[in-house]
């Protein structure tokens, strides 16, 4: 998971590219006389974006005599189409992600842009690149058509959210099993506000970190398992301890990888250092 740099192309930038490919006098010109009707909405997501209150936007069906099929087409026929004339732009968000890791979860690879507003809901919002987010297929899939009722129930979004991406939130905690597995948790400080708190939670759920989590922690460990095996047998605990921590000073810097909290867990857990690491499956 990680913030990104907001796009730098503007709503009325990429509606004027789909005016140039819109032959239909009709539609040509009901869409010139919503401009101003479009400017107004996305300063006012910018504007909520920043507060933390994109609950507070509304929800559209029509945007004076344009339809919300209409609406959505622009996106659909001119931004994520192959030869869509505002392709280039589609193409510029999408590589806003370093090495194409999804920022949404951070293990995926990005293949897509997220609607963080879905435009089925907010159709005046269907091209506005500040509300278009690299994405992986699961991260999109699995937003869908949801959109924030409250305050706490708003996903985070990398362009706005940077404090909630850099500050530490992820928890990992071993079952002993046998086997022995890692399991996920957001954790943010009870000093946060009660918001911000529930936005992390939200998040974890909604993009099923958990899961995906869980899944990349256990595979990895059972790479480690041999090289574990051998360090004990040479320095016992101290020298498991040690490759831990390396670990840990390796990705310090991913604030709530996966890899972070797993090595950081096994490393502060006497029992797996001692002799845990040999239910690792
Ligand atoms: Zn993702």
């Amino acid at each position: 998971m990680r913030s990104l740099s907001k796009p730098t192309f503007t709503n009325l930038e990429v509606l004027n590219l789909c005016l140039t490919a819109t032959p239909d006098v009709g539609l040509h010109t009901r869409l010139l006389a919503i401009s101003n009707n479009l400017d107004i909405a996305t300063t006012a997501y910018d504007v909520n974006a920043t507060a933390k209150t994109l609950n507070l936007v509304p929800r559209v069906d029509t945007v004076g005599h344009v339809t919300k099929p209409e609406l959505t087409s622009l996106y659909s026929d001119h931004m994520s189409k192959t030869n869509g004339v505002a392709r280039h732009i589609y193409d510029s968000i999408r590589s806003l992600a370093p090495y194409k890791k999804c920022p949404l979860c951070g293990v995926g690879t990005v293949a897509t842009l997220d609607h963080h507003l879905p435009k089925s809901k907010y159709p005046d919002l269907a091209i506005f690149p500040c509300n278009l987010v690299p994405a992986c297929h699961f991260c999109n899939d699995t937003k869908k058509a949801r959109y924030p009722r409250l305050p706490g129930q708003q996903t985070l979004h990398p362009y706005y959210d940077a404090p909630l991406f850099s500050a530490r939130w992820m928890k990992a905690t071993l079952d002993q099993g046998p086997p022995l597995v890692i399991i996920y948790e957001a954790s943010p400080p009870a000093t946060w506000p009660a918001i911000d708190q529930e936005r992390v939670r939200r998040h974890f759920i909604i993009c099923g970190i958990g899961v995906t989590f869980s899944s990349n922690a256990n595979d990895e460990l059972a790479a480690h398992k041999d090289m574990l095996v051998k360090l004990h047998r040479q320095g016992g605990a101290v020298a498991v301890r040690g490759h831990l921590l390396e670990q840990v000073e390796k990705y310090s810097s991913r604030t709530n990888s996966w890899q972070l909290s797993m090595f950081e867990a096994l490393a502060n857990d006497t029992w797996f250092i001692d002799v845990g690491f040999n239910s690792i499956a």
